[in-house]
């Protein structure tokens, strides 16, 4: 393919360097060293004659109103809605991705292509809280979700990310800049996994996810447990000792259920594995502990880590019932008075909302 620069959409990249006669991209950790005429591994950047371009910029694959819990976030703006939007590629390519028919595909300059402001058109006209980029990794989409987030929040409106947090410092420090501070962060695995992702620094998603709630961001961490991959007891120990050393006890874990997808065909994760992991979690003192995938509110609830009682009841993804108190910008548990970590504010059901 032959990367042209009055290419409709091509946009010059923010954060890149020249590096010798190629370019080396600085939005995420692969940094991607490109010669002229190529792309990086996500599809999305592109060098044309030494100068780094965003090629996906706007080629949204999908666009769609969800549930901020499907994302998963459990402890922000609990029941708002999000407009989701995706691109195309990926910089990870895990192998059992469910989404892959986006994140397998890179950008074609044939692709249509949707400016900023019309997506926030479209999220003002539907009544959204927020956007979430998400269903592919956004990372790949970088300097659209700085124009898009930029809009978004000086027109009152949420900004988070879906991501395997794999941003540069750079990358990071432009989006929370713009109070993009919803992030809802896959934990992918662990150093002495073997069988996928081998060439990732999986310390650097814990390093990010600690950056991003040192300035003012929400993190929720999310383990998708994939059996014979990143299931086994060593892995499991450094995913929680890292979690508990880089966000203390109060940030919430989600321990997601794993099904066959793509290229990998493990069976789904059994229920007792998950359960298994999450007392270890809660052995080791993490308050927000929830099962995902397998459809129980039980596991989908919020508990007061103090009195036990069930302050917000969960089920498919949705809140059903909301049982805190609000004390200014906090939430408390009514029973007992334990203070509950909500970034933003609750939003009571809206006739459009998919269920
Ligand atoms: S965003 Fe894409 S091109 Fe840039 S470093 Fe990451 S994978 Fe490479």
């Amino acid at each position: 393919m032959v990367f042209r620069v009055d290419s409709r959409t091509l946009r010059r990249a923010r954060l890149w360097l020249p590096e010798g006669d190629r370019v080396r991209c600085d939005v995420c950790e692969r940094r991607c060293v490109i010669q002229s005429g190529s792309r990086g591994i996500c599809g999305n950047y592109v060098n044309i004659d030494n100068v780094l371009y965003h090629f996906g910029y706007g080629r949204i694959s999908a666009v769609e109103s969800r549930p901020i819990e499907i994302k998963p976030l459990f402890h922000y703006w609990p029941n708002s809605t999000a407009l989701t939007f995706s691109t195309w590629g990926c910089n990870f390519y895990c192998p059992w991705c469910q989404n892959h028919h986006l994140s397998f595909r890179m950008p074609r300059e044939e692709d249509p292509t949707t400016p900023p402001d019309e997506l926030l058109r479209k999220a003002i006209l539907n009544g959204d809280e927020g956007f979430s980029a998400s269903f592919n990794e956004p990372t790949v989409n970088f300097d659209y979700l700085v124009d898009l987030a930029e809009l978004a929040v000086k027109e009152g409106l949420y900004f988070m990310i879906v991501t395997n947090g794999y941003l540069t410092k750079n990358a990071l420090d432009l989006l929370l800049q713009l109070n993009v501070d919803g992030w809802s962060i896959d934990i992918k695995g662990c150093p002495k996994m073997r069988r996928a992702l081998v060439n990732i620094d999986h310390s650097i998603v814990y390093r990010n996810a600690r950056y991003i709630a040192d300035r003012n961001g929400h993190v929720e961490m999310v383990y998708l447990v994939v059996p014979n991959t990143n299931d086994f007891d060593e892995c499991i120990e450094w995913i929680i000792d890292s979690h508990i050393s880089y966000l203390g006890h109060s940030t919430p874990l989600h321990i997601n259920r794993y099904y066959p997808a793509h290229k990998w065909h493990e069976p789904p994760t059994p229920i007792e594995r998950l359960r298994w992991v999450a007392e270890r979690a809660r052995g080791e003192g993490i308050e927000y502990i929830y099962i995902g995938n397998v459809g129980d509110p039980q596991l989908e609830s919020t508990k007061c880590p103090r009195c036990g009682k069930i302050l917000i009841y969960r089920y498919s993804y949705r809140v059903w019932e909301f049982n805190l108190d609000r004390d200014g910008n906090r939430y408390r548990c009514p029973r007992c008075s334990y203070s509950i970590p909500i970034k933003g504010r609750y939003i009571p059901w809206k006739s459009n909302t998919l269920i």
